[in-house]
């Protein structure tokens, strides 16, 4: 039986343990108890006061330029750590050393890339938006956008699959806009996110009330926003309506950010050669996106379309990589893919496959729970590769709807229209991510009329990016994460974008050289 810790949470710049109201984490691979976490007893109002009346404060004082030194250490401070969260991440979600990396050196990384933007807007603490407007005959009557940082907190929660890089993600725009944080991490992972905010606290560089955890339950956090407050949700469709639809929230317009489920599509072009680096591009993304992190990443792909012509080959391509990918306990060297994160993924999981199969055949895997290398029979949390197959994706619903949150995905025909294929992708009801491999440019241009409107984000593949891309996966802190519809409406990152979801625009009028001032518009 393995250790079993109390995860603390930090409240009110200290270390809050519960005594009662636990629930317990498990090892996925092996399923032994590693972590007892509850918030019972947390005086919740007083939290959010904390950090409205302490934090937020501290932080406005600082310009861009100091905030984005305090972020710049705090990606120092995780790189120093890299190994001991890597393993962490390791026994406690799963990941191998390549998952781990992407949550946790992402983390890193978009602490780092903030840390220079804001060294980019200086001494300021307001950002201009766009250009002024002469409001009158002169310049002695202008006006111009500037946003301000809100006055409240940030109650940031997030899905059990990213416990480092959700923080991260998140904290890094609302730091910057100079709002303090309060962070949830889900309860089945809470265990790397605890150990991260230890290790941020323990730089010095955040000052008191900027950074909260709350491990556990949120208890009646969200009675007490107000309209300075943000709420930033990632998770499931169905919590975030449950969160956003909130009478205190729609009474007070509090601002909420959701990133919550998408069936991202992947879709081949027409008239692509198996031998091109494109079709090659189209079957190592597809092939990754099934099976990084599990599957367990809001941008993978689920819904792969091909040209009918073209299907046969796609899958024989497609098998042949998901054939090499080794299921087990990442503590084996020889273990490309790990276990699903808890017991309820891993249920979901295999009733997902269950629903797909009405639409669909499963061609490759099972569908079903596996043992796993490196991992005692029976135990752990396995799920194989499973790629199923359908015959006419025009009339599919469940295939359109049911996101499975596992290494699986489906292969559908279409006749290589742009117009078909677009609207297949947008039976996903909004997407975040959806990638298109094709070198016409006619046709992605038909393609993007018909799909733009339903994605946060469309990744080329092309002869011409194909060493170059990292994949479809990986959210960027320079472009938009988000999606519209299902995909929960919401924007993060993006640059300076998923920092001003943190704070007001206020159009600011009056005489020219004022307003320029108080906005902070540098001279030409
Ligand atoms: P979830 O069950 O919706 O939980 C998400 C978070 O919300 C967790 O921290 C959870 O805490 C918390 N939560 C649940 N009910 C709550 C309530 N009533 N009040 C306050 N907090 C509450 O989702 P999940 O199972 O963790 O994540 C999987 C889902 O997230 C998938 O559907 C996936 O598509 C989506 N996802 C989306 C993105 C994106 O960026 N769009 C990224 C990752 C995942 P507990 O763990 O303590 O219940």
């Amino acid at each position: 039986m393995g250790e079993t810790k109390i995860l603390g949470s930090y409240v009110r710049d200290g270390w809050f343990e519960a005594s009662e109201g636990f629930a317990t984490i498990h090892d996925p691979s092996t399923e032994e108890p590693i972590a007892r976490v509850s918030s019972r007893g947390i005086d919740f109002a007083g939290v959010l006061e904390h950090a409205r009346a302490v934090g937020g404060p501290a932080l406005r004082a600082l310009t861009f330029a100091e905030r984005g030194a305090m972020i710049k250490g705090l990606s120092r401070a995780l790189r120093e750590h890299r190994d001991e969260l890597l393993a962490l991440s390791a026994s406690s979600t799963g990941t191998t050393a390549a998952d781990g990396s992407f949550d946790v050196d992402g983390a890193g990384g978009v602490f780092a890339y903030y840390a220079v933007q804001a060294r980019k807007l200086g001494d300021r603490r307001r950002i201009v938006d766009g250009a002024g407007a002469q409001l009158a005959k002169t310049e002695a009557f202008w006006a111009q956008h500037a946003w301000v940082s809100k006055q409240g907190a940030a109650v940031c929660i997030n899905a059990f699959n990213f416990p480092a890089w959700g923080l991260a993600e998140k904290a890094a725009c609302a730091w910057l806009a100079g709002v303090p944080v309060i962070a949830k991490p889900a309860t089945s992972t809470a265990l790397l996110t605890e150990r991260m905010v230890r290790i941020l606290l323990d730089t010095g560089l955040l000052p008191a009330g900027t950074l909260q955890l709350i491990c556990g339950s949120t208890g009646d956090l969200l009675d007490h926003l107000g309209p300075q407050d943000v709420l930033a949700f990632t998770g499931s469709a169905d919590t975030a309506l449950k969160l956003r639809g909130r009478s205190n929230l729609l009474e007070q317009s509090t601002a909420v950010n959701v990133e919550a489920d998408s069936l991202n599509a992947a879709v081949l072009a027409p008239a692509v050669d198996p031998e091109s680096a494109t079709f090659k591009l189209f079957v190592k993304d597809v092939a990754r996106e099934m099976t990084q992190k599990t599957g367990q990443k809001c941008t993978a792909v689920r819904r792969i379309f091909a040209p009918a012509d073209a299907i046969d080959a796609v899958q024989a391509a497609l098998t042949a990589r998901l054939e090499r990918v080794v299921t087990g306990n990442p503590a084996d060297g020889s273990v490309r893919m790990g276990p699903l994160a808890n017991a309820a993924q891993l249920a979901d999981a295999e009733r997902g496959v269950d629903e797909l199969a009405a639409e669909a055949e499963i061609v490759y895997g099972t569908g079903k729970r596996a043992d796993g290398v490196g991992s005692p029979p029976g135990k752990g949390f396995f799920f194989p590769p499973t790629l199923l197959r359908a015959a006419d994706a025009l009339s599919a619903d469940v295939l359109h709807r049911r996101e499975v949150f596992a290494p699986v995905a489906t292969l559908m025909p279409y006749s290589g229209e742009a117009d078909e294929a677009a609207a297949l992708v947008a039976k996903g009801g909004g997407m975040l991510v959806t990638s298109v491999y094709g070198d016409d440019a006619d046709w992605l241009d038909a393609f993007l009329a018909g799909t733009g409107a339903h994605c946060g984000r469309i990744y080329i593949g092309s002869e011409g990016s194909a060493e170059a891309s990292f994949g479809s996966g990986a959210a960027l802190p320079q472009t938009l994460h988000g999606g519209p519809g299902r995909a929960g409406g919401g924007e993060e990152l993006g640059g300076l974008v998923g920092v001003t979801r943190y704070m007001q625009r206020v159009a600011l009028q009056g005489e020219r050289s004022l307003v320029d001032a108080l906005a902070g518009v540098e001279e030409e």
